[in-house]
Order: C-alpha cells, then sequence, then structure tokens
C-alpha cells in the first residue's frame, strides 16, 4: 500500500511541477507577446504621426509657389502686365482653375493632418447665429444663382447666442452648401436653422455613438439645448448604403462624381465637416433618398446661459 501512495504522489507533484513549468512558459510567452504588441503599436503611433507630419509639412511647402501662382495668374488676368490676346484668355482662365483647385485640396489636405494629429485649434467666440448664417449664404449666392437654384432660409427670430469657432462653422456650412450646389440640378436649397431641446435633437436623428465616447461630464456631452443647422436640397441624393461611407477621407459616390465631374471634388469636404463638427462639441449626421435629396444636419451644444427661445419657421427667403 506505502509504495503506491508515494507513486500516486509522485504522479501527482510531477504532474504538478510539469503544469507549474506549462503555466510559467504560457505566462511568459503572453509577457512577450503583449511586448511584441506594444512595440508595434507604437510603432504603427510613430509612422502614422510621420504620415500625418509628412503630408502637413508637404502642403505646408505647397502653399506658397502655389499662392504665387494664383497671384501672378490674378495679375495676368487683370492685365498688369498687358492686355490678353483673346487666343490667351481661355488658357490663362484654366490655369486658374486648376492652380485654385490645387490650393482648395492642398488646403483641405493641411485642414486634415492637422485634425488628425490633434493639432487643430478651436477659437470659440460668441456668435449671433442668425446674421452669420445670413452671411454665410450670401457668400453663396452666386453659386446658386448661376445654377438657377433657389436658397431659402428657414430661421427663428429668436436663435440662441453660441459659443462657437466661427471660422470652423463657416467651413463645414460652405461645404454643405457647396455640395448641396453641387449635386442639384434643379429646386430649391434650404438651409433650416432650429433650437432644439436635448430630447427632442434625439428624436430628431442627433447621432449618439461618437458624442457618448467623449471623456466629458454629461452636462458637457449632453447639454440641454441643441442648434441644428440643416442643409436640405432636392438633388440627386445618396443611397443609404453610402451614408457612413461619404464621411470617409476621398470617398466620393459613383453616381455623384459622373453628375458633378465639370466641378470635380476630392471627396474630402465632408469628413473634414464631420471632423470639425466634433472638435466644436456636436455632430454632422446625414438622411437622404437618391433621387429626391439630401439633408445635412449641423448639431451644435448650445451652453446654459447662450440659450434664449427660438421661434421655427419665421422664413426668410433670398
Ligand atoms: P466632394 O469633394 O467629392 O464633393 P465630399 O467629401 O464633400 O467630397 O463629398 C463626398 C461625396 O458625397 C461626394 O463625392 C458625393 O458623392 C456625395 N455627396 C456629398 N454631398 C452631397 C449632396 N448634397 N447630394 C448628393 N451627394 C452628395
Amino acid at each position: 500500500m506505502q509504495p503506491l501512495v508515494y507513486v500516486i504522489v509522485a504522479v501527482i507533484v510531477v504532474g504538478l511541477a510539469l503544469l507549474l513549468q506549462h503555466e510559467r512558459r504560457q505566462a511568459a510567452r503572453l509577457v512577450e507577446r503583449s511586448l511584441e504588441l506594444e512595440r508595434l503599436s507604437a510603432e504603427l503611433l510613430r509612422s502614422n504621426r510621420m504620415k500625418n507630419d509628412f503630408l502637413a509639412n508637404v502642403s505646408h511647402e505647397l502653399r506658397t509657389p502655389l499662392n504665387s501662382i494664383v497671384g501672378f495668374v490674378d495679375l495676368l488676368r487683370e492685365g498688369v502686365y498687358g492686355d490678353l490676346s483673346p487666343r490667351q484668355v481661355k488658357p490663362v482662365e484654366r490655369i486658374e482653375v486648376s492652380a485654385n483647385h490645387l490650393r482648395h485640396l492642398v488646403d483641405q489636405i493641411l485642414d486634415l493632418a492637422k485634425m488628425v494629429a490633434g493639432r487643430l485649434e478651436v477659437h470659440n467666440e460668441t456668435l449671433d447665429i442668425r446674421p452669420f448664417i445670413l452671411d454665410v449664404a450670401s457668400e453663396m449666392e452666386s453659386l446658386v444663382n448661376e445654377k438657377n437654384l433657389i436658397l431659402s432660409l428657414v430661421m427663428g427670430s429668436a436663435l440662441p447666442r453660441i459659443r462657437s469657432d466661427p471660422t470652423h462653422l463657416r467651413q463645414i456650412l460652405v461645404n454643405l452648401l457647396g455640395n448641396a450646389v453641387k449635386y442639384t440640378h434643379s429646386g430649391t436649397i434650404v438651409v433650416k436653422t432650429r433650437l432644439l431641446s436635448l430630447e427632442s435633437a434625439r428624436k430628431d436623428g442627433l447621432p449618439v455613438y461618437y458624442l457618448e465616447s467623449r471623456d466629458l461630464p454629461d452636462s458637457e456631452r449632453f447639454p440641454h439645448s441643441w442648434l441644428s443647422v440643416q442643409v436640405i436640397d432636392t438633388g440627386i441624393g445618396i443611397s443609404s448604403a453610402d451614408f457612413q461611407r461619404v464621411f470617409e477621407e476621398f470617398e466620393q459616390v459613383e453616381s455623384a462624381s459622373r453628375s458633378a465631374r465639370s466641378s470635380r471634388g476630392t471627396g474630402l469636404g465632408l469628413s473634414i465637416s464631420r471632423r470639425l463638427a466634433r472638435l466644436l462639441g456636436g455632430e454632422l449626421s446625414l438622411i437622404s433618398e437618391p433621387g429626391k435629396g439630401s439633408t445635412f444636419t449641423l448639431w451644435l451644444p448650445v451652453m446654459g446661459a447662450e440659450s434664449g427661445s427660438a421661434t421655427e419657421n419665421s422664413p426668410h427667403s433670398g
């Protein structure tokens, strides 16, 4: 009996020792793997940072000569170097269009690189939203008229003052209005601005998945009042399968790029606009139906004291 107990104990001890050794090896392997993962992720971060720095530097370096090209073409067109002959007018115009397009692209890449690197600054000011939107809309008037479209503004008479960055806000609205004009062949573009409670904003489609991920107290992530600025067009529309894709960098929807081939886009405008909206503590959402039109909604948080009562739907048409 005795020897059998010894054998059993010995087997158990050896078994335990083997198990322990196996566990140790596993643990060592895990540590090794997690170190390797850490190294890879640091490397990824570093190469991503390098890519962004490279993009930012190249765009910055390209801007100076491009500004000079655009400046000299302007002078040529104005006749500062003598009148252009009729044969020269068209090519000089083409240089101007292409140089402006390139400059716009370079500016967009620079903005994007800064945003990805978290280096785009926000300079908030107190803004009176009504005159602000009127001003942006009047800037777009000539584009709208060129295409024989109608631009209509629907704004509450007592819209609140908000704290936001006017440059970024303008850029978002100009992008949205520019797209509405680009992708609409006939009909009306409406800019509708409303003040909503958080509950109504949620019901109206305020996307919460990004806002929820922000590391802020609830009162700042989800303030009680929201300003919704909608750009509504009667254009070619976007199919729901592409709703996500259009907000991604360099993405263009096939039918749209065919229909607007004359006004080449970059596929960056919406991705920049959404990043900017988020930088301002808000969001950008889309609903659309092919053939019927699109509605892009810019959601802006209205913090405490700035909110007032908004009267909805007192139209101002332009
Ligand atoms: P682009 O410079 O190509 O306009 P954007 O990022 O602004 O780039 O838009 C991405 C794509 O989303 C466009 O190429 C187009 O397919 C689609 N799109 C944007 N706005 C509209 C709109 N108002 N109506 C229809 N399609 C649109």
